[in-house]
């Protein structure tokens, strides 16, 4: 610190401020003049050379000397940070057993702060009167009809609406017919109209929201798991909640998992409320983040649908969390700060004692065990709307009705899908992999194809014409020449991926107009919205996908869906992988039949005795959920009992080793503690980094936090050599 800089200062004008890096914790700054900021209040700090951004948490401790203090810049023009919003980055990195700066820094970012969004030129229709002669071409038209609609839109928003050159708009704004005015990017939240009618809900429907309406009216924390079948309009009765919500000026968050943010949700919810919501999801541009950022500072912005994300933007006054398709794992973050976004949906709630509510049709065990202890409520929607059937699920024993040779479907599949492709209706193929096959092989030396940075095969992504890791993106161009004995012509591909079981349809069926559906072929939410449009409309007759197509969607004239591999998700020693597989397969036999006709669904397996495929064939998810919650509890596993990973990494191996043996010898042991490990991680080498884990397991009621804490405290850990810790663990590699 430069003399310049140190200060004197009374006691008073020193205050705590969080800086968004992962520091230990709020550092102290000298307020030099005026009355100290509130907390809350964004500033500008000096950190080093720098200037940062830091909100003000609270009054400084005292550790450094007055004299030694550092001067505040100032405050910036943005709404303080709610003080429930503070307790929430506090509490999850507590919980989460992160740095308080880091949770700090998601909760900022977007935000684009110390920046504030510039002004937009937008454009109304003026008052005075038309330009006499004013020609009034087609395009022109649409232009002003436009505006029926909406009160004030930017040049480029206008010219996309009304579909036509910017040149039109421009031209009509020169002859006075519409004003241009710079307001504020804020200004530009749509506001959904919830006096609009829903939907005739049925009975059962009625009920559901009448009771989330309670909830809603009780002021008070609670969480309600709504419980329905797919297609029983979980949807329709949750948007319900949103409508009173919105009519009591509150905000609103809905969380989906990114792959469910789709433009068919938008679309509803743009039919139910007038206006399309915002959004906020890893897919947008910087622009688009930093607006959405400050109307929901600025309480602009009514609602927000988003990833897991959205949880830490900075809402004044929310009202109600939805935690959509509340089982879908993608709500846990697993690096970085690593949390579970509806866990801690369900923190931020109780923070500020409002209701959430969590929807699913294959509810997690966690949850279902809470409602089971009466901490959660529960409303069960049993039937699909419209007298919609559940769909036929029958299991296909792969022992005794095997595929061919180098064939992937089966003899039974092959014959449903003539049948429904010859019915005119669309059938769906699904396969949880990736590319054309998992492992190449060489015929002549036996080499396997390798990531040389990973544990893990390449995988052959024969349309992109290259083999890639999967775990760290590495790519090796497609060739036929084996890199261990040099010879051609000898690459072998092991195993169907999508992209192979494509080839297998498109040979048996070559008239069928099939579309492929992975990450691989889908690039953002414009080509989502294309393909589904294609689905819809019937330009497809056969759909084959990953996991992108096992949610949300609703294909009126889907009645087949045949699992390819109902057993890939069983392998591995995730104890989560029969309830994963359970919740996914049902996802994707929810897509058949979803109208008038009655769907059908092929489960392909090896394993057809395996609990899970009896309960998917029985209909019976409880007893299936009950089963396995009792093997759970009696491992101690979650939720029943408490886990906490460590993973030790690093280049160096035998450090690495050496690390994770000594957080070994000095676990915490007892009878309530235990740890396994350490044992080399499934993945044991990711990006070129060593990995071994350690699993602390614990009994529910012991704070798990204390005991890593001083568990770590207990080692020294070398700066080449990183520990990471995950509370609640859903990964396992
Ligand atoms: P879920 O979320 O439980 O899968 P959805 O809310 O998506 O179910 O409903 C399934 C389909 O039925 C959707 O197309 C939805 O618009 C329609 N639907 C559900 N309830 C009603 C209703 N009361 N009136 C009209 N359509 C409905
Ligand atoms: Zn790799």
């Amino acid at each position: 610190m430069t003399g310049s800089e140190t200060r004197s200062v009374p006691p008073a004008g020193r205050i705590a401020v969080l800086l968004p890096y992962p520091l230990a914790g709020a550092y102290d700054y000298a307020v030099v003049e005026g009355p100290a900021p509130a907390p809350g209040t964004f500033v500008l700090a000096p950190l080093g050379p720098r200037r940062v951004i830091g909100v003000v948490w609270g009054s400084g401790d005292g550790a450094v000397a007055d004299d030694r203090l550092k001067p505040l810049h100032g405050a910036l023009e943005v709404p303080p940070m709610p003080a429930v919003q503070r307790r929430f980055i506090d509490w999850v990195a507590h919980y989460t057993m992160s740095p308080p700066g880091a949770v700090l820094k998601m909760a900022l970012s977007g935000s684009g702060l110390p920046e504030s969004p510039r002004p937009v030129l937008v454009y109304r229709r003026s008052d005075r009167p038309w330009p006499a002669g004013l020609k009034v071409t087609p395009a022109r038209r649409r232009v002003l009809a436009v505006f029926d609609h909406v009160p004030a839109l930017t040049l480029a928003d206008l010219s996309r609406e009304a579909g036509c050159g910017q040149a039109v708009v421009r031209g009509l704004a020169e002859a006075g017919v519409l004003d241009g005015t710079p307001v504020a990017q804020t200004a530009l939240a749509p506001v959904p109209d919830w006096t609009r009618p829903g939907p005739t809900l049925s009975p059962d429907q009625a009920a559901a929201a009448a009771t989330l309406r309670r909830m809603l009216d009780a002021d008070g924390f609670s969480v309600t798991l709504l419980d329905g079948v797919t297609g029983s309009g979980k949807t329709e009765v949750y948007l319900e909640a949103v409508a009173t919500c919105l009519a009591r000026g509150r905000q609103v968050l809905v969380l989906l998992p990114e792959i469910a943010l789709g433009a068919q949700w938008l679309d509803r919810f743009a039919r139910r409320f007038g206006v399309a919501p915002h959004t906020w999801h890893s897919d947008m541009t910087a622009a688009r983040r930093h607006e959405t950022w400050h109307a929901v500072a600025q309480g602009l912005s009514r609602i927000v649908v988003g990833a897991r994300s959205a949880l830490f933007l900075p809402f004044p006054d929310l009202g109600l969390i939805v935690v959509d398709e509340e089982h879908d794992a993608g709500f846990k973050q697993d690096d970085g700060v690593i949390y579970h976004a509806r866990d801690m949906a369900v923190v931020r709630a109780h923070l500020a004692g409002i209701p959430v509510v969590l929807a699913s049709a294959t509810p997690s065990l966690e949850t279902v065990t809470n409602v089971e202890a009466s901490r959660y409520g529960r409303i069960v929607l049993p039937h699909r709307h419209g007298g919609a059937v559940l769909p036929d699920i029958a299991l296909v024993d792969l022992r005794t009705e095997p595929p061919g040779r180098e064939q992937w479907l089966g003899p039974r599949l092959r014959s449903a899908l003539a049948e429904a492709l010859a019915a005119g209706e669309q059938a769906m193929l699904f396969l949880n992999r990736r590319g054309y096959a998992p492992l190449t092989l060489c015929r002549a030396c036996g080499h396997q194809l390798r990531c040389p940075q990973c544990a893990a095969w390449l995988v052959e992504h024969r349309l992109r014409r290259r083999r890639l890791c999967h775990h760290c993106g590495h790519v090796v161009p497609q060739t036929d020449r084996c890199p261990a004995c040099g010879e051609t012509g000898v690459l072998h591909a092991c195993g169907p991926g999508v992209e192979r079981i494509a080839e297998e349809a498109a040979a048996l069926f070559p008239h069928a107009r099939a579309l492929l559906l992975t990450s691989d072929t889908l690039h953002g939410p414009a080509s989502v919205a294309e393909a589904v449009r294609r689905i819809t409309q019937q330009e497809v007759d056969l759909v084959i996908g990953t996991q992108v197509v096992a949610k949300g969607h609703h294909f009126p004239m889907l009645t087949l869906v045949g699992v390819v591999d109902a057993d890939l998700g069983l392998s591995g020693g995730d104890l989560r992988a029969a309830e994963r597989t359970y919740q996914l397969l049902h996802q994707v036999a929810g897509r058949a039949g979803r109208a008038e006709r009655p769907g059908r669904v092929l489960l392909q397996s090896y394993q057809p005795d395996h609990p899970v495929m009896v309960a998917l064939a029985d209909g019976d998810r409880d007893h299936f959920l009950a089963l396995e919650s009792g093997e759970r509890q009696a491992m101690g596993w979650p939720p029943f009992g408490r886990l906490v990973a460590l993973i030790v990494s690093g280049t160096d191996e035998p450090l690495v080793d050496e690390v994770s043996t000594t957080l070994g010898r000095v676990a915490p042991r007892s009878d309530r503690v235990d740890v396994l490990g350490p044992a080399p991680a499934p993945l044991a080498l990711l990006r070129g980094r060593h990995r071994r884990r350690l699993l602390l397991r614990a009994e529910r009621g012991i704070a798990v936090q204390t005991v890593v804490a001083r568990w770590l405290e207990a080692v020294t850990v070398p700066s080449k050599v990183r520990v990471q810790i995950d509370v609640d663990p859903y990964s396992f590699l």
